[in-house]
């Protein structure tokens, strides 16, 4: 019998169309292994909300494996000290991983192999997260695109992404190494258990994100070019947890949405809109592979020099969704209580951080972090940074949100809003969005007393505006 290989699983919670796991099961016997690391990636190390995905993500895939006759070995600890114990333990002779894109990963996938080889083993890493590797996407000049629709131009133009490859039969080594259990690693809140009712709401796992894919295209990806910013619609896919888990493959993404093209033609323009917003996807990791220090620095250095304020009470006003503009309220309590913000609301809450509240992008990066299930390192620095005005083909600093006619005009009806400011429910659509407009016996009727069941707005929106336009004004004398 050949030697068994180690399969290790990191942001590729998947069996099909996983090329690596391919290769390692063409090999021969196959230890699929998942090491929580959980110190890695320092100040990026995993946010608590991604951790309670993770915990549901890896029993899925642990019992899809023993379906498969195999099992998925747990090990807690350092990545390279517990690649190297297992390869001592199993006398695997090579370990089979896909490529990661974290600032991070490179180095470290660099240290296994060195370890690997050391231990007279090898290391094979395989691409598998992304359409289209960093690489291979160059301007004409060969450099690296700093905007969105040149890169996304560029990529069309390349072959297309190979057919997505299915799930290999995977067979078991003759010996078992030990595994920890999954229970053990406390991922999911305890005391107390700010996701509970998370399971009714998302289904992490290879199955859940096959299910939402295919649920989007069969139904709502018709409305998407028309509907993906209105948060009251259902027009997104809600697959940012799935594509970040890796449960889902890009290319499955991709193909699956070819060929709705194929037999619904007249969707095309609402499909490629969809696709495009994969390419964002690709564009933001493209962006941290070529410019690691992405998620901790200003793309424009100048905003190193920009007069950001903290204002605790400020701050906590945001993250509590009690600033007293309502669609800013929404858009943080669907954060908190679910684990996800929708679209068009994150650009207003971080429009509204950074710009009303003067606050440095990395405060809201930072809490998003914790919060989203879709945490990924690379589109949430970006997204920051390009609300903030500092990113890489960012939104001009002057484009500053006004609350109320964002909750006006994408939230028209309220429905959005009342559900997560539910306090405000009864409030007639005219005021909803500016409550402390509302005639006193309006608000009466309501039940609405400002500064007792929802907070007055904590800064002026013309004051805030003119002092964010101050702020910028400032940057000008600044020297490139
Ligand atoms: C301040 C801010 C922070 C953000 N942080 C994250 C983050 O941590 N993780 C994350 O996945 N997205 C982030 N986004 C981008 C975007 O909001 C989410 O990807 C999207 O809302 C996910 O919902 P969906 O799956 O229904 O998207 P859909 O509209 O259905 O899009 C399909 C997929 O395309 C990708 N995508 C869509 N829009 C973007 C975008 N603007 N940038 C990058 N990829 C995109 C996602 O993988 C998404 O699942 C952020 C946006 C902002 C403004």
């Amino acid at each position: 019998m050949p030697k068994p290989v180690i399969y290790w699983f990191r942001q590729d919670l998947r069996l099909a169309d996983l090329p690596g796991l391919v290769a390692a099961a063409a090999t021969g016997p196959v230890i699929p292994v998942f090491i929580w690391d959980e110190n890695l990636g320092g100040e990026w190390c995993m946010g608590g909300a991604s951790q309670w995905w993770l915990h549901h993500s890896l029993e899925q895939l642990g019992d899809d494996l023993e379906q498969l006759g195999s099992r998925l070995i747990l090990r807690r600890g350092e990545s390279c000290e517990q690649l190297e114990l297992l390869l001592a333990d199993t006398g695997a002779d090579c370990i089979f991983a896909s490529r990661q894109y974290q600032p991070w990963a490179g180095p470290l996938e660099a240290e296994v192999k060195a370890m690997a080889q050391r231990c007279g083993a090898d290391f094979k890493r395989y691409a598998g997260t992304l359409l289209f590797e960093p690489e291979s996407v160059r301007t004409g000049s060969g450099t690296p695109f700093k905007v969105f629709t040149p890169f996304w131009r560029a990529c069309l133009k390349l072959d297309a992404p190979a057919a997505p490859a299915p799930v290999p039969e995977i067979s078991a080594p003759d010996v078992w190494p030990s595994s920890e259990a999954l229970a053990q690693w406390s991922l999911q809140p305890r005391k107390p258990d700010w996701a509970a009712g998370w399971s009714s709401l998302w289904q992490p796992g290879e199955t859940g994100a096959s299910q939402s894919l295919n649920g989007f295209l069969d139904g709502h990806v018709s409305d998407y070019g028309t509907g993906r910013d209105f948060p009251a619609q259902p027009n997104t896919s809600r697959l940012s947890p799935h594509l970040k888990f890796g449960e889902l493959s890009p290319r499955q993404v991709w193909w699956a949405a070819q060929g709705l093209k194929q037999t619904h033609p007249e969707q095309g323009s609402s499909v490629d809109k969809f696709l495009s917003e994969i390419g964002w996807r690709e564009f933001c990791n493209h962006l941290v592979t070529l410019f690691p220090e992405m998620p901790d620095q200003a793309f424009n250095g100048k905003f190193e020099y920009f007069p950001w304020r903290s204002e605790p009470h400020l701050i906590s006003a945001w993250q509590q969704g009690m600033t007293g503009y309502p669609i800013v309220d929404a858009g943080m309590r669907e954060l908190w209580q679910t684990g996800f913000m929708h679209n068009r609301v994150r650009m207003v809450v971080a429009s509204f951080l950074t710009k009303h509240l003067l606050t440095h992008w990395r405060i809201g990066q930072q809490w998003f972090w914790d919060c989203l299930l879709d945490a990924d390192l690379a589109s949430n620095a970006y997204s920051w940074q390009w609300v903030g005005g500092s990113g890489a083909d960012a939104a001009p600093y002057f484009r500053i949100f006004n609350p109320v006619a964002q909750g006006e005009k994408f939230d028209k009806s309220g429905a959005y809003t009342r559900r997560w400011v539910p306090e405000l429910a009864e409030l007639p659509d005219k005021f909803l969005h500016r409550p402390w407009e509302a005639p006193d016996l309006t608000l009466a009727a309501a039940g609405v007393e400002l500064g007792r069941d929802y907070p007055k707005p904590i800064v002026d929106h013309r004051e805030a505006r003119e002092a964010a336009l101050a702020a910028y004004g400032s940057l000008k004398t600044i020297a490139a």
